[in-house]
């Protein structure tokens, strides 16, 4: 890579843990949080960065850099997702795994934060290089990984296959059986049922929840759903399920708008039947991305990636709410211009804590052996999301300040006294 795009990348990921660093500050501001306590949070307990030779189908032998961290277990043991892409460094998986621990304290769960990786392009491998990458990544982790230390999950680029693997790998060098190693696994080998759908589910409940706070009645609302992958297409469904009028949906490939709402079960049924996109779906006129960011609805759900709400677009945004189903999809200087127009955010670490929450039933009912049906899954679930809404409501309301400064504060307030009933620093 040239010298000057390196430096530029480098730049832009130095921002990532920043970001995370800048919204923590503000809280433990506001929050009068003594400084010993914020330093240490500033710091990740544990970063491990491994090579992984690999034999490549055409009997090439390629290295692949990964990545995890540990940043916080002064609530339990580290839980965070793996993710697959080019773009993963050790700043951005840094920033993520503070971000766990951010949402973890904030969803109630006795855990801390972590996050792993590996920079690769996992359209362009084989299902076979794919499980000799994972398993090698397994073995390099194995001292990282632990029921009680360290618990994986899929992210961006990994799913329940990877996690088989994961779970497989690390159950032959330990040479017992870990089900709770992971989690986000195939319910046959101890995956819990409610998981796939738990991210989009939490979305709605925490979207119906900051309805009734602002007095929207969710049975005339409308909404906008960008993204349909796991978490867009599950909140778009449940979103739809309460009567909410979806009027525009979209993904990688194409955006969709319909005055009268969008047949999400169509949609559903076109993107499995498409390739799993949404290019060519004839229930809406096609408009593009950031129209749907702007669209005349009272709520928008960001639910692809991060950076979508920017300084440049977040002016012209009409919805009265905003859900943040994906990880980091409003900038930083975004935050101010969404405030001063009195939109309220429903901010990340917050609305997307249900699939974090469920992977901490599956790694319950892993321990106990004893498995629930997904109506106790649900209900515990949504149970948990709306007292962990309430709760970041409520600072948000003590410290008059935003939601996500409030839910940061939600956070903090644990981890202090975490921290200093551990004390020993
Ligand atoms: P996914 O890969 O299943 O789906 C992503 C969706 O976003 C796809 O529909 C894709 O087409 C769309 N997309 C990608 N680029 C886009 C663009 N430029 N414009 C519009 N749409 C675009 O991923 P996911 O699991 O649904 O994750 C989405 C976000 O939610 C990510 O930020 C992820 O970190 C976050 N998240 C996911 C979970 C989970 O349980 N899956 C939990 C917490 C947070």
């Amino acid at each position: 890579m040239a010298t000057t795009a390196k430096k530029a990348e480098e730049v832009a990921h130095a921002s990532m843990f920043d970001a995370v660093l800048a919204r923590l500050d503000k809280a433990a501001e506001l929050f009068g949080l003594a400084p010993e306590v914020a330093e240490i949070l500033r710091h990740p307990k544990r970063e491990v960065k491994v090579s992984l030779p690999i034999k490549m189908d055409d009997g090439s032998v390629k290295v692949f850099e990964g990545y995890r961290t540990v940043h916080s277990t002064h609530l339990g043991p580290s839980k965070g997702g793996i993710r697959y892409a080019m773009d993963v460094n050790d700043d951005e998986v840094r920033a993520l795994a503070a971000w766990m621990t951010v949402k973890c304290a904030i969803a109630n769960l006795p855990y801390g934060g972590g996050k792993g990786g590996i920079k690769c392009d996992p359209r362009k491998m084989s299902v076979g290089e794919l499980e000799r990458l994972t398993r090698a990544y397994t073995r390099a982790m194995s001292d990282v990984f632990g029921v009680n230390k360290d618990i994986p999950a899929p992210d961006m680029g990994t799913g329940k296959r990877e996690m088989a693997w994961l779970l497989d790998e690390y159950n032959r060098v330990q040479g017992e059986d870990s089900p709770g190693v992971t989690t986000g696994k195939p319910i046959t080998l101890g995956g819990s049922k409610g998981r796939e759908a738990a991210t989009g589910r939490g979305v709605m409940v925490a979207s119906l929840a900051a309805m009734k706070k602002i007095g929207l009645n969710h049975k005339t609302a409308t909404a906008a759903v960008q993204g349909f992958g796991n978490v867009g297409s599950h909140a778009a469904r449940l979103l739809a399920s309460k009567n909410i009028t979806i009027k525009a949906i979209s993904d990688h490939t194409a955006a969709y708008y319909n005055e009268k709402g969008i047949d999400i079960e169509a949609a559903l049924k076109f993107v499995a039947s498409n390739g799993n996109v949404l290019k060519g779906f004839t229930g809406g006129q096609e408009i593009s991305n950031n129209e749907l960011l702007t669209a005349n609805v009272d709520l928008l759900v960001p639910a692809a990636i991060q950076g979508v709400i920017t300084s440049a677009n977040a002016g012209d945004i009409k919805a009265k709410l905003i859900v943040e189903g994906a990880n980091g999809p409003t900038e930083a200087d975004a935050d101010q211009i969404l405030n001063d127009k009195g939109i309220v955010v429903v901010p990340d670490v917050l609305a997307n804590g249900g699939g974090v929450t469920v992977s901490y039933f599956e790694w319950v009912q892993n321990r106990m052996g004893h498995y629930w049906t997904e109506d106790e899954v649900n209900a515990k679930h949504d149970a948990s999301m709306a007292q962990a809404f309430e709760n970041c409501w409520f600072n948000s309301q003590q410290y008059k300040t935003s939601m996500r400064i409030g839910a940061y504060i939600t956070a903090l307030k644990k981890l202090d006294k975490a921290i200093r009933y551990k004390g020993n620093y």
